[in-house]
């Protein structure tokens, strides 16, 4: 498997390429802008991008969209319970005193029961509310891709319409108890990490 980080945007998102080397099917994992050099690393590995996959629906991890064709916006998936973010995208950006901008037009909406598949390899949507009530993990083989909910000696903010700073905790406290102490973790923000690391911070 081939992950390939591209960091973007005013915000230093990570946005991810996942390759199956097998299958030759890839995802990309949040689109904050500017996502055609990630298409190009698809292509230079002559893999077909199957899913855009989204972590939650807030502007930075998503607008990327806007610049795509409308084929590939088909490909993109968030979770059901951050609809009303799209929906709703400039009072979000009236709230951290942005511009007000144009919401992707999303048709897939996913939960934690949905099938997703790179390759033969099961994708694994883990709920993680708190940031956003649809915040998502999704686990890779031992790979968790952890957007906002969990950041190298960190977490999502909490201090956002809908967040709940007891929710993520909440989410936290799932995530250490049913991942592998040497999962990887690659955020949505900074450095990459492991579930070790992360959790003695933790008293759960
Ligand atoms: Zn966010």
């Amino acid at each position: 498997m081939i992950i390939q980080k591209f960091i973007k945007g005013p915000l230093g998102n990570n946005n991810y390429v996942v390759i199956d080397e097998e299958s030759h099917e890839a995802i990309i994992i949040d689109c904050t802008q500017n996502p055609q050099d990630m298409l190009d690393f698809i292509n230079s590995k002559s893999a077909k991008l199957k899913y855009i996959l989204l972590t939650h629906g807030h502007f930075d991890h998503i607008l990327g969209l806007n610049e795509l064709s409308d084929d590939i916006i088909q490909k993109a998936y968030v979770h059901e319970n951050d609809k009303f973010l799209l929906d709703n995208i400039n009072e979000f950006m009236d709230f951290i005193h942005f511009p007000h901008v144009i919401a992707p037009k999303i048709n897939h909406f996913f939960n934690e029961k949905t099938p997703l598949f790179l390759g033969k390899n099961p994708i694994q949507i883990i709920s993680t509310p708190g940031h956003t009530p649809g915040c998502v993990c999704f686990l890779i083989d031992d790979n968790l891709f952890s957007g906002d909910t969990l950041f190298y000696h960190s977490r999502g903010r909490t201090d956002m319409p809908k967040s709940s700073e007891k929710e993520l905790l909440n989410s936290l406290k799932k995530l250490f108890s049913m991942l592998p102490e040497g999962t990887y973790v690659f955020p949505g923000h900074g450095q990459k990490t492991t579930i070790a690391q992360e959790k003695i911070l933790y008293h759960f």
